[in-house]
């Protein structure tokens, strides 16, 4: 049976990624040797590299200034080395979810941290919209999509200063506006690599104005000088990172991206809207993310939850279990998802109607 894989994170990839970086791993260019066993330093490796960050630059029209890492530790890591780099006095953070909470906690151990607004009392349900932001804050920090919860900023923020994103499960998804932030981060494994490198857009001249000391592996600079190389660099990861951006190159870029994971999520979310067992957990439609759509058993129908669960796993769905914070039903969506995929979610949730 074919397995839709549904997966939060790590996620589904396109399956030319996983297949070029498997051969990769049997013989790498050639070389009679593994992509795992070779040195970070050989040749042939370099090229990997600067065609990884070549790529980011072209397919996300990032302008001159910015340097674009990769580094271990995750987005978690980031929550700290981003106030370590850049809270002298004072940062805003908007508290959308479990994720920019975690941001926002590790924040505090720099400097004054200002929540501007927080939606944590209907289960993050919603985006705020009306807060204000400090003029004197170093940074206003934001998650963009809200993998638990199922909301996503679509459209760019206006903010008085410079702004700061977590953008771990809706990068490539669509085109940003790169010039509206001094750091862009993430975690790869929601729909770039395997989990093992995390990617960090960040703005050159906005480093080094901190007066306190920071560690050498926290501190960007490092790795802009190292050319992500300070120390031994997640080589199967990156390399497989290569391969996603290629493909999102040869599909047609991140405006194709949009495109389908607007086709999918309009497919999904009309399902859910028009069938009577189940609803959406988003309040507003304009907040409803294009990545994690997430849905549970209406009122009248809550005791067919686990029902459902079996239904859809016995034809192939795999990953569609909501977060526990939320419960119900989550089918991450990510640049490799296919429209066939979802069809086959919709198909189960419209026979599971008709036996109802
Ligand atoms: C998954 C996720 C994280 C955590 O990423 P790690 O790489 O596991 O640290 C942070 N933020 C968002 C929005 C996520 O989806």
């Amino acid at each position: 049976m074919k397995k839709h894989n549904f997966n939060a994170g790590p996620s589904i990839l396109p399956r030319e990624v996983i297949e070029k970086t498997a051969q990769a791993i049997l013989d790498f260019n050639g070389s009679g040797l593994s992509l795992m066993e070779i040195s970070h330093r050989a040749k042939d490796f370099q090229p990997v590299l600067d065609e990884a960050v070549a790529l980011f630059k072209e397919l996300l029209n990032i302008p001159d200034g910015y340097s674009v890492l990769f580094l271990g530790g995750g987005a978690s890591l980031e929550f700290c080395m981003i106030p370590y780099n850049f809270l002298e006095k004072k940062a805003a953070y908007l508290n959308t979810g479990v994720w920019a909470k975690k941001a926002m906690k590790e924040a505090k151990a720099f400097g004054e941290t200002v929540e501007v607004a927080s939606s944590a009392e209907s289960t993050y349900n919603y985006i705020p919209k009306d807060y204000t932001i400090p003029t004197d804050a170093d940074y206003f920090h934001i998650t963009t999509n809200n993998t638990i919860y199922g909301t996503e900023l679509h459209k760019e923020l206006d903010s008085p200063v410079p702004m700061i994103a977590d953008m771990s499960s809706d990068i490539f998804s669509r085109p940003i506006d790169v010039s509206k932030y001094i750091c862009i981060y993430g975690g790869a494994q929601k729909n770039l690599a395997p989990a093992g490198v995390t990617f960090v857009i960040v703005k050159d001249d906005t480093l080094g104005k901190v007066s306190r000391y920071i560690p050498t592996m926290l501190d960007y600079r490092t790795h802009i000088d190292g050319g992500s190389m300070f120390n031994t660099p997640p080589v199967v990861p990156i390399y497989a990172a290569l391969q996603t951006l290629r493909w999102i190159k040869e599909q047609g870029g991140v405006k194709e991206m949009q495109r389908r994971a607007q086709e999918r999520a309009d497919l999904l979310y009309g399902e859910i809207d028009r069938n009577k067992l189940f609803r959406g957990t988003v309040i507003n439609p304009e907040d409803r993310s294009l990545m994690n759509i997430c849905f549970v058993m209406n009122d009248q129908y809550k005791d067919l939850e686990a029902d459902f669960m079996k239904f859809a796993t016995e034809r192939g769905m795999v990953g569609i279990k909501g977060h526990r914070s939320v419960g119900g039903f989550r089918a991450s969506c990510y640049n490799a998802m296919s429209l066939e995929s979802v069809q086959a979610l919709v198909d189960c949730m419209r026979e599971f109607e008709k036996l109802h």
